[in-house]
């Protein structure tokens, strides 16, 4: 499902970066071979064991530090050492099978709520569903009884390495790719912890989305399953990390701009090896770029078309940053499958997203996002503040009109706007926005799987799917703001949180 790309040097790097961020320190390498240990100890104890490789980063980190890791491959291999730590009592005594009482069971699919069910796992899937709270033999059973359960949350829209600040324009001058990916590790255990257990990111700096939804599907640090978007801007455009800089910094360019069809066909190629999985690119001007316009139309129609032929050569689906009516058209006619944002959808903009099957994925917590930090003199650079104050308050009234009008729709937040973790917010606002509380949890369930391409592994629970489980305490039909009050975080048959 996901492609791994740990060849590189910059991705063992990456990698060696994350890990040393999940430990605090950079001297701390050999804790951070403790903590992996420890972390296979743990999935010892869930019956996975060796979730944790040293391959990554062997090759890149001192011999010294490398000493810890022929333990590994003995602790892998032998429940010896794991009886010297004293592990396998609790190893023998794991159960097969976990068992979740519920009190609430969401159903995406006939939008309703069950009461008292049983829900299986085994390993990392969903075995069996059942009435009543069943405690079959040899069973570890949790306890959900004062809860909600339901799929694995999907948010589609977030930047995983971003957190908007004050200061967040002049992060150009001074971070690097490893300050992202210090950051992007933190708000991806946010993310995970707040239930969203998986999500699109749609923009970070080079490599590393990349790198990071590596090392968390290999176990080595927690967030959520990602797709990771690689990007494809225009000059001058929603993208262009060179923007409102000084002429000589200008004229570096990015190395993300495509001008003409053969650039653009080029860009996609780019991205594909650099492991992405989709392509995002800007069909407007944005809020938070240092350029003038935030609607203006960005990409041309023979762009367009080789951008999102070249992508589909590569089962990569191509999704749209667009605000302006004119970008969004252009976007929607040339085959993309989610519109971001949407703020000034007109009428033959939803109309042809009706006809093309776009999605749209509104991000109302950024706008309400930036129209507030708008009031505050100084947060924005001057060139963003009228943007902000002007296109964030639209979003929730866009949304309200195009889900009226039978635009389909998926959850997204633009999260790295807003706060990471606080990503259940969305739900207030769309049920604000006039949806009704269970269709917005099937947006960030069954319709974001059907968006990522993997409704038949999430979005519902279901037997044969992903054990991706989560609970909120009280009823989110009555009161959509239990959403933010996660109790359980199951992820692939793994239990991040309980209550
Ligand atoms: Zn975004």
């Amino acid at each position: 499902m996901f492609r791994r790309n740990l060849d590189s040097q910059r991705a063992r790097s990456l990698v060696y970066l994350l890990l040393v961020a999940k430990n605090g320190s950079i001297p701390a390498l050999r804790t951070a071979l403790g903590t992996a240990l420890v972390g296979t100890s743990k999935s010892l104890l869930r019956g996975r064991i060796c979730q944790f490789r040293c391959s990554p980063y062997t090759g890149y980190v001192s011999a010294p530090h490398c000493q810890l890791h022929p333990l590994l491959t003995v602790f892998r291999s032998s429940l010896g050492v794991a009886l010297t730590l004293g592990l396998v009592a609790s190893a023998h005594a794991v159960p097969p099978q976990t068992v979740l009482h519920c009190g609430k069971v969401f159903d995406a699919n006939a939008l309703k709520l069950d009461t008292e069910q049983s829900i299986i796992v085994e390993g990392k899937k969903i075995t069996r569903i059942e009435s009543g709270y069943v405690s079959p033999a040899n069973s570890r059973i949790v306890n959900l009884k004062n809860q909600t359960c339901l799929a694995g949350l999907i948010d589609l829209h977030v930047h995983l390495s971003s957190s908007i600040a004050p200061n967040y324009a002049s992060e150009a001058f001074s971070f690097n790719p490893p300050d992202y990916a210090i950051r992007a590790v933190a708000n991806a255990e946010k993310t995970l912890m707040a239930g969203f257990t998986s999500v699109r990111d749609l923009g970070s700096p080079p490599g590393v989305s990349v790198a990071l939804r590596n090392a968390i599907n290999q176990g080595i640090v927690k967030g959520p399953r990602i797709q990771a978007a690689g990007g494809v801007s225009s000059t001058g455009g929603h993208g262009d990390p060179t923007n409102g800089l000084r002429a000589d910094l200008m004229a570096t360019g990015g190395a993300n701009l495509a001008d003409g069809p053969d650039d653009a066909r080029r860009m996609v190629r780019q991205r594909y090896k650099e492991g992405f999985d989709l392509i995002k690119i800007a069909t407007t001007g944005g809020v938070l770029s240092l350029a003038k316009s935030g609607d203006a139309p960005l990409l041309a129609d023979e762009e367009l078309a080789s951008i999102v032929k070249t992508a589909k050569d590569y089962s990569m689906p191509v999704v749209t940053h667009a605000h302006g009516a004119e970008g969004m058209k252009r976007a929607i006619r040339a085959g993309v499958q989610t519109i971001e944002h949407g703020t000034y959808m007109d009428d033959e903009a939803i109309s042809l997203m009706k006809q093309n099957n776009t999605w749209m994925i509104p991000t109302i917590s950024a706008g309400r996002y930036v129209a507030e930090k708008a009031k505050i003199a100084g947060f924005f650079p001057e060139i963003v503040r009228p943007k902000a104050a002007t296109i964030g308050p639209l979003i929730q009234g866009t949304f309200g009109r195009a889900y009226k009008a039978g635009v389909k729709i998926a959850f997204g937040t633009d999260q790295g706007v807003a706060p990471h973790g606080e990503n259940a917010r969305e739900f207030e606002y769309m049920v604000e926005g006039g949806m009704p509380p269970l269709e917005a949890l099937r947006a960030a369930t069954l319709n974001g799987a059907t968006v990522m391409g993997m409704a038949s592994l999430l979005g519902s629970l279901d037997a044969g799917k992903l054990a991706d489980i989560v609970a909120v305490s009280g009823d989110p039909s009555k009161d959509v703001s239990v959403m933010s009050k996660m109790a359980f975080v199951m992820k692939d048959g793994t239990i991040y949180k309980a209550p």
